[in-house]
C-alpha cells in the first residue's frame, strides 16, 4: 500500500515541479563544478550520468527524459564548443550529445525496470504472506529460498532461520512414495499432490496436504519449486477416529450378529478373516487362514457340500450360500451359514467375499420351535381324541363283546359229550379275528396320542380315509349323520407322516359333525380323494351344515380364530401347518347348495400304487 501511496503523490504538480526544478540544478551544480574543476566532456557527463539514475528512481519516464534532455544541455552549453552557447560548431560534437542522451534513457529505463520488478515481487511476497497456506521455494539442490509467514506460524521457524537450509533435512519430510519417484512425476508434469508428513521446531509431526510446482527460467530450465502446505493433521486425526470407531462399530455388530466377514482369492488362496470369524472357527488371531484349516474343522457328514461349493466356485460361479456344521475336537458342533459373491479383481483373477454366521442357536431355537409345535399338534390330537371317545370305546366294546359272546359258546360246545371241536374252532376264530378288530383302534388310537416325531413314508389314501372312518363312524351316526367316501381309482399314494394326515382329516371332519350339529335333522359328509392335474391329490371333506359365515372364511386357518364358545381355534391352523409342512395346501368354500368343503392338496408319492374305493 505505502508504494501506491507514494507513486500518487509524486505524480501531484507541485511534487514534480519541486522534483523539476530541484533536479535540473542539481545538475546544473555538477556541469558547473565539473566546469570549475576543468574536467573533460565525458567525465562531466558519466558524473551527470549518475546524477540521472538517481533522479530518475523518484518519478517516471517523462522526468527521466526531462533530466536527460536538461543534462544533454548543460554539456551542449558548457562543453561542447562555442562554449556558453546552444550552437554546435563540429559536426563531430553531435555524437557524444546523442550518445549521452541515449546512454542516459536507456540506463534510467532499466533501472527503472529493475525497480519495478523488485516491487512486483515485493508485492507478490507480501500476497503470500498474506495466505493461511504454508508457502516455500526450494531450488534445484533443496534449498529453501522463500518462506512466507504461515510457514513461520506452522513450522515455528523465522523466514531468516530457514532460508539457506536444505528443506529435507529442516523439516524432516516423509513423503507417501519415493522421492525419485516424485521428482520424476514432477518434472513430467510440472506438477505433483500428495500428503506429505513433515516435523516442526518443536519436534511435532503435522500432515500436510502438499502441491508442488515446477519453477522453469526462460529456457525452460527447472530453478525452483513452489511448494504449498496446508495442516491437514486435525482432519485427519478425526478421519482416524471415525474410521477407528466404525471399525468398532463393525466389530461389535459383527459380535453381536455372531457373523464373521471373509475375503477369498481364489486365484493365490490367499483368505482373509474378520476378528468374528476367527472366533467363529476358534482359532488364534496369529493363524493364517486358509481353506485347508476350514476343511479340518467341518463336520464329516457335511464334507461333501463344502467340497461341492468349492468346486462349483473354482469353475464359474459367482456366488454361493450353504449350510454346514463344524466339529471341534471336544465334539462340539457348530451350525454355519455362509454365503460369498466374486467381486472385481482384474483379469484372470478370481476373489470372493461373504459372510459366515454362526446360526447354532437359531437352530437350537428351531428345533425347539419344531417340538413345542409338535407337542401342541399332539395335545390338539388327543382332545380331537377326547370328542371321539365315546365312538372309540363302542368301536373296541364291540369286538369286545363278540369275543365274550364267542368265549361262552366256546365254553358250551366244549362241555358237551362228546365236545364238538369243530363248533370250538369256529369259536376261536371269531374270537381272534374281533380282538384283532380290537386291537387295531387300540393301536391306531395310541398312534394318535404318542409323540413320536414325523416318518415320511408312502401312503395310500384309502388305508387313510379307512383308518380315520373307523374312529369317527360312531360319533357320525350318533349325529344321524350318513357317511360316504368316494375316493376316485386313480388316486396314487401320498408320502406322509400317517399320523399327522389321519390328524387333518380327523379334525376336519369333528369340525364339520360339530358344525352339522347345530342345525337338526338328517346331515351328511362326503370325504372325497381325487388325482388333480398337477401331480396332487385333492383330499375334500363335504358338510351339510351351515356353512361358514363369508367374514370367517379369510381368517379360518389364523392360530386361536374361533367361532365356538368353547373352541380352542387351534385345529385349522395346526391342520395348515401340517398340510404346508407335506408341501401341501389347504382351502375352505361353501357348496352352492349348503354346507362348507374343506380340501387339502397334497404331493402324489412318485412310486405309487392304485387305491381303490
Ligand atoms: P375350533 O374348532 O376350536 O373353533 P378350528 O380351528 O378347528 O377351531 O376351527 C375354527 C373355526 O372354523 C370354527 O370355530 C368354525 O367357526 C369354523 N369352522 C370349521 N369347520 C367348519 C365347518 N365345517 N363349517 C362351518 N364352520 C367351520
Amino acid at each position: 500500500m505505502g508504494s501506491l501511496g507514494s507513486s500518487e503523490r509524486r505524480s501531484e504538480w507541485p511534487y514534480l515541479v519541486t522534483l523539476w526544478t530541484g533536479g535540473c540544478a542539481f545538475l546544473c551544480a555538477i556541469a558547473w563544478a565539473c566546469m570549475s574543476l576543468q574536467l573533460r566532456l565525458a567525465t562531466t557527463g558519466f558524473c551527470m550520468l549518475i546524477a540521472i539514475v538517481l533522479l530518475s528512481l523518484l518519478d517516471s519516464f517523462v522526468s527521466s527524459a526531462i533530466f536527460s534532455l536538461c543534462g544533454a544541455g548543460l554539456l551542449n552549453l558548457l562543453f561542447t564548443p562555442p562554449i556558453f552557447s546552444f550552437a554546435i560548431e563540429k559536426r563531430q560534437d553531435y555524437l557524444p550529445l546523442v550518445a549521452f542522451l541515449v546512454t542516459s534513457i536507456a540506463v534510467t529505463s532499466l533501472v527503472r525496470k529493475i525497480r519495478r520488478a523488485e516491487a512486483v515481487q515485493r508485492e507478490q511476497a507480501r500476497l503470500l504472506n498474506l495466505t493461511h497456506d504454508t508457502v516455500f521455494v526450494h531450488d534445484n539442490n533443496d534449498v529453501i529460498r522463500f518462506w512466507n509467514r504461515a510457514a513461520e506460524d506452522l513450522y515455528g521457524w523465522t523466514g531468516q532461520e530457514a532460508i539457506g537450509k536444505p528443506a529435507d533435512s529442516l523439516l524432516k519430510t516423509i513423503y507417501p512414495t519415493d522421492r525419485n519417484e516424485l521428482m520424476r512425476e514432477l518434472a513430467q508434469n510440472a506438477y505433483w499432490e500428495g500428503e506429505l508428513v513433515h516435523t516442526k521446531r518443536d519436534g511435532a509431526q503435522v500432515i500436510v496436504s502438499s502441491r508442488w510446482t515446477l519453477q522453469r527460467d526462460n529456457r525452460g530450465q527447472a530453478v525452483a519449486i513452489l511448494e504449498t502446505n496446508n495442516d491437514i493433521t486435525e482432519r485427519k486425526r478425526a478421519e482416524e477416529l471415525v474410521q477407528r470407531s466404525q471399525a468398532q462399530y463393525l466389530a461389535e455388530a459383527q459380535r453381536l450378529s455372531h457373523t464373521g466377514s471373509f475375503g477369498w482369492n481364489v486365484t493365490t488362496g490367499d483368505v482373509f478373516w474378520s476378528g468374528e470369524a476367527f472366533r467363529i472357527f476358534e482359532q488364534d488371531v496369529a493363524v493364517a487362514p486358509t481353506i485347508a484349516l476350514v476343511r479340518e474343522r467341518i463336520h464329516p457328514d457335511d464334507v461333501q457340500i463344502f467340497e461341492g461349493m468349492l468346486a462349483s466356485v473354482k469353475t464359474d460361479s459367482d456366488r454361493f450360500d450353504i449350510e454346514h456344521r463344524l466339529l471341534f475336537p471336544d465334539n462340539r458342533v457348530k451350525h454355519l451359514h455362509v454365503v460369498g459373491h466374486a467381486v472385481e479383481a482384474g483379469p484372470g483373477k478370481r476373489q470372493f467375499v461373504g459372510a459366515v454366521m454362526d446360526v447354532t442357536e437359531t437352530k437350537a431355537t428351531q428345533a425347539k420351535l419344531r417340538h413345542i409345535e409338535s407337542e401342541l399338534a399332539r395335545a390338539s390330537r388327543v382332545s380331537a381324541l377326547g370328542e371321539l371317545s365315546a365312538s372309540i370305546a363302542h368301536e373296541v366294546g364291540q369286538p369286545l363283546a363278540a369275543v365274550v359272546t364267542n368265549g361262552e359258546a366256546c365254553l358250551r360246545w366244549l362241555r358237551r359229550t362228546p365236545p364238538n371241536f369243530e363248533e370250538v374252532e369256529g369259536c376261536v376264530v371269531q374270537i381272534t379275528d374281533e380282538a384283532n378288530r380290537a386291537a387295531g383302534i387300540v393301536q391306531r388310537v395310541r398312534r394318535l396320542m404318542k409323540g413320536a416325531p414325523p416318518e415320511m413314508v408312502p401312503i395310500e389314501v384309502a388305508d387313510l380315509v379307512q383308518e380315520v372312518v373307523a374312529l369317527v363312524r360312531l360319533e357320525l351316526e350318533r349325529q344321524s349323520c350318513s357317511l360316504t367316501t368316494r375316493i376316485e381309482s386313480d388316486v396314487p399314494a401320498v408320502m406322509g407322516d400317517r399320523v399327522q394326515l389321519q390328524q387333518v382329516l380327523i379334525n376336519i371332519v369333528i369340525n364339520a359333525a360339530q358344525a352339522m350339529s347345530a342345525n337338526p335333522g338328517k346331515h351328511q359328509l362326503v370325504i372325497g380323494a381325487v388325482r388333480d392335474d398337477s401331480d396332487h391329490v385333492i383330499l375334500s371333506v363335504r358338510d351339510s351344515g351351515p356353512g361358514i359365515r363369508e367374514e370367517s372364511l379369510p381368517r379360518l386357518f389364523d392360530a386361536f380364530f374361533t367361532t365356538r364358545s368353547d373352541g380352542m381355534g387351534m385345529g385349522l391352523a395346526i391342520c395348515a401347518s401340517i398340510v404346508e409342512a407335506h408341501g401341501g395346501r389347504i382351502w375352505a368354500a361353501n357348496n352352492a347348495d349348503g354346507g362348507a368343503t374343506f380340501s387339502f392338496s397334497l404331493p402324489a408319492c412318485v412310486s405309487s400304487g392304485m387305491s381303490q374305493t
